[in-house]
């Protein structure tokens, strides 16, 4: 066995296969360590299917990615897969079912993902046996299909060994040691006891640059045996085979051809044939976490008892629509572990705090996403970056305040919700609150509707004051919701009197010391502001391409207080902390970094009356003039007292207007919450939840991380060409100005439909052909119209370029505006008093 190399894959099931696959053909020295048989984990009881559907354009591409790749692996392997390429109907009982595949159909079509929508009668005229007098219509999939996922995985692997991967089986990894350039990995030879499957006497020492771990269901064994938490548990799910249903056998008889998959997402399943009768594969509610510490010893290829109680109305629903299966018996029934994590999407990417260590873990439809997952985590590995931005796959996306559980809670619930409708603003129910702001009960009470963003409760419009508990849940839709006027108020109130929103989730981390100054110009874009000033600027990949915003604070000549994104926080300190050490090796002075976040509170205050409102509460020796351009410009920070709370306030605001950000020690939120609140009454000032601020943000063209600005973009393509300072060098400088400008953020204008807005996802056109994409969507108060951001080819981002774009499968006309539509020579935000 080799003892070294340069990368090393922990698992194999259809995951780490593919990553094997991918490293190889890159070209990488790589070893694959599988503890039992290939496939014995998750993956040989998978149904095999490979459903497109998502509403992730990352994952889009995931999918995307393994559908086309798995088609090719026979030619490459001389194995035959086993995919059976017979479409997937996913059917549509109700309206608001199809607005959910309108929206879809967006992502498909910015993804480039093939798909049709069916009549109940077009469907009826293609497969009679499926009853359709209660259907809206359904989405059609041809491309896609089933596959037999231990064959897939055999191939993937034999593609692997030919490649030059070494696979071997029966070895466990019992132990990481990072030496600082490698890992040392300890394995032990498993061996048969008592018909369990147990670490024997024979041991290996392997050495490898690189480390993957896809181990599956042990992936909380992986945790502790990396010190880290990685929220990967499963949960049971099942399926069942049916006896051959005579109707079906005798269609088929007929020459027709197999069924699609069936799914009716509207009764929670899938179904597809299977030897003449059916597999039914219900997402019930009620399904139960496993493993929450750990795979026992005596769990190998096993699978759970059926619990057919639980999924009975799924059974019967089945019946309802295949009705020739009401007489067919059951066969045979699989229950096994599948692996979820809270918020559904697998953990792909390097390892919080560890170097060279990546993460395939906690994949719930991970025959589907095996393909797609080894090459773009291949690409990030062996090129730096991929070429989509995996940001929303990041391990780190989840904190130190994430729990066990926390995680099975979720992830039951995440199981539960395979098949609800995804509202775009849809907020779940499980596990919340958790972490809340100081002001959660006094927001709750005046009608706060609240979002979750990395944990935190953050209101998101503020309702009636006295909703009912499940208010929200009936207030979200694919078209305008419920909580459209309340936003819409909560806008004009911002342009016209003032608004307060509680920003507390922010991201905040205190960078100091002798080094911190040379640190953060070589980590950031953007010229450092001097003392007492404030600059927004971007940290980048060493690919070139955005890795963080940040509003930069400069309290002192080494004293940097640094805010980004909210949801962001362990990402954020992740890569902080690995430069700042890097910088540090490098011979770099000394750099402290502290993560403050939970201990300041924000308030963000703006609008024409908002110094009027801090007016009546700051304490100053010359309260009249302390918040006056002269003694406070926009873009600088003074440290302020409000009443008896301290407070460092930030002329900015992500709304465009007059404003402040007040942070302020957190212990004193309620106190400043009280305060401000009556003043702020005075002069018609209205609380403001985060939908209202992401429609002006949009307005004034501000990029918003995760949506405009991500990895997969640099900061010059995203039109930021004013925060970057091409005079001094910074990391991933280079790369930024080789890659070009491949696609340009612009901001549009849309004359939309009367009843729903842009999510964000929408394909935008000219001349009849895609040329990029909307990232961000919304209302535009000031303007009246509905109003977007995204990325189109360079050519097409001059101002006043008329495009189209494609909302409820229907073009609308679309204008390219100047960068920040509203205000755009700033006038508001610096306007003095
Ligand atoms: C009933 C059921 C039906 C499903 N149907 C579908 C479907 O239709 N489509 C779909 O896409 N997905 C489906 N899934 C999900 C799918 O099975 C999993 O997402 C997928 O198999 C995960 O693959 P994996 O490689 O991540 O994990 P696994 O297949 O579990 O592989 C992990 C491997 O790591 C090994 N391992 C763990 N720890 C170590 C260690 N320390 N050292 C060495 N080796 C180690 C394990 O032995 C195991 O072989 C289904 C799941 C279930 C339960």
């Amino acid at each position: 066995m080799k003892t070294h190399v340069r990368a090393l894959v922990v698992g194999g099931g259809a995951v780490g296969c593919s990553i094997a696959y991918h490293l190889a053909r890159a070209g990488w020295d790589t070893m694959l360590l599988e503890r039992d048989e290939l496939t014995s984990g998750s993956t040989w009881h998978a149904a095999g299917l490979l459903p497109l559907f998502n509403m992730s354009y990352a994952t889009t591409h995931i999918h995307k990615y393994s559908v086309d790749f798995y088609k090719t692996l026979e030619a490459e392997t001389g194995l035959n897969p086993g995919f059976a390429v017979v479409g997937n109907l996913r059917m549509a009982q109700t309206q608001e079912r199809m607005d959910e595949y309108m929206l879809y159909s967006s992502v498909a079509e910015t993804a480039g993902v093939h798909h049709e929508f069916l009549t109940p009668k077009e469907i009826r005229e293609r497969w009679p046996l499926v009853r359709t007098d209660d259907l809206k219509g359904a989405l059609f999939h041809p491309q896609d299909g089933y596959i037999n996922p231990a064959d897939v995985t055999q191939a993937m692997a034999k593609g692997a060994r030919q490649h030059g991967c070494a696979i071997e089986r029966k070895w466990q990894v019992d132990s990481y040691e990072w030496t600082g350039s490698e890992w040392r990995v300890t394995a032990r030879k498993m061996v048969e006891k008592g018909g369990n499957l147990v670490p024997g006497d024979e041991k290996v020492v392997i050495t490898a640059e690189h480390v993957v771990t896809a181990t599956g269901n042990h992936a909380q064994r992986t945790a502790r045996l990396l010190g880290i938490r990685i929220p990967a548990i499963p949960v049971e799910h099942q399926y069942i085979v049916t006896e051959p249903d005579p109707a079906l056998v005798e269609w088929r008889k007929a020459g027709n051809p197999e069924h699609p998959v069936l799914r009716d997402a509207d009764a929670r399943w899938y179904v597809r044939e299977e030897r003449g009768g059916w597999i039914l594969g219900p997402y019930e509610r009620g399904a139960p976490a496993r493993f929450l510490y750990d795979v026992p010893e005596s769990f190998r290829a096993d699978l759970f008892p059926l619990d057919l109680e639980r999924i009975e109305e799924e059974y019967m629903s089945m019946i309802h629509r295949i009705p020739s299966s009401e007489n067919v018996g059951l066969k045979d029934d699989f229950n096994g572990p599948i692996c979820y994590t809270p918020d559904g999407n697998p953990l792909v990417g390097p390892a919080p705090g560890l170097r060279n260590m990546w993460l395939a873990e906690g994949f719930s439809f991970g025959i589907t996403a095996a393909g797609g997952t080894g090459y773009y985590l291949a690409q990030m590995m062996t090129e730096g970056e991929a070429e989509i931005d995996m940001a929303s796959l990041d391990p780190k996306r989840y904190g130190s305040w994430m729990t066990t559980e926390y995680a099975a809670r979720k992830n039951e619930e995440c199981y539960a919700h395979v098949f609800i409708l995804h509202h775009p603003d849809e907020e779940r129910e499980a596990c919340r609150p958790l972490r809340t702001a100081p002001n959660y009960d006094r927001q709750k009470a005046l009608g706060a509707q609240f979002g979750q963003v990395n944990g935190w409760e953050r209101p998101n419009y503020y309702g009636p004051k006295d909703a009912p508990e499940d208010y929200d849940h009936h207030a979200r839709s694919f078209r305008r919701a419920k909580w459209w006027p309340f936003a819409v108020e909560e806008a004009r109130a911002i342009r016209e009197t003032a608004g307060l929103i509680d920003a507390t989730a922010f991201t905040k981390h205190v960078v100091r010391g002798p080094g911190a100054t040379a640190f953060l110009d070589r980590f950031t874009c953007n010229a450092l502001p001097r003392v007492g000033r404030i600059n927004l600027t971007y940290a980048l990949t060493e690919a070139g391409t955005t890795r963080t915003e940040y509003t930069i604070v400069r309290w002192g000549e080494n004293d940097y207080y640094l805010v980004s994104a909210g949801a962001w926080t362990a990402y954020d300190a992740d890569y902080l902390r690995k430069r700042a050490e890097d910088f540090m090796a490098g011979g770099g002075d000394y750099v402290e970094i502290h993560d403050v976040t939970t201990q300041y509170g924000v308030f963000a205050i703006a609008g024409p009356n908002s110094r009027a409102i801090l007016g009546e509460i700051v304490k100053d020796a010359d309260p009249a003039t302390v918040l006056s351009n002269k003694r406070f410009p926009w873009l600088t920070a003074r440290r302020i007292e409000l009443g008896m709370c301290p407070v460092n306030a930030i002329r900015v605001a992500y709304t465009g207007e007059l404003g402040w950000e007040l942070h302020h020690p957190i212990e004193m939120s309620r106190y400043l919450w009280d305060l401000l609140l009556p003043a702020g009454e005075r002069h018609g000032m209205k609380l403001v939840g985060a939908r209202a601020q992401n429609w002006l943000r949009q307005e004034k063209s501000y990029r918003a991380f995760g949506t405009e600005l991500g990895r997969d973009a640099t900061p010059l393509e995203a039109g930021l060409d004013r925060f970057v300072d091409l005079r001094k060098d910074f990391i991933g400088k280079q790369a930024m100005l080789d890659t070009g400008i491949r696609a340009k953020c612009v901001t549009v204008l849309i004359d939309g439909p009367d009843d729903a807005d842009p999510w964000g996802k929408e394909a935008i056109l000219h001349d009849g052909e895609m040329v990029g994409r909307l990232t961000s969507g919304g209302w535009s108060v000031a303007f009246g119209k509905q109003i977007g951001m995204g990325y189109v080819r360079p050519d097409l981002a001059e101002v006043g370029q008329k495009l189209k774009v494609r909302m409820l499968r229907q073009e609308w006309d679309a204008e390219v505006v100047e960068d920040s539509p509203y205000d755009p020579k700033n006038e508001r935000i610096r306007a003095d008093g």
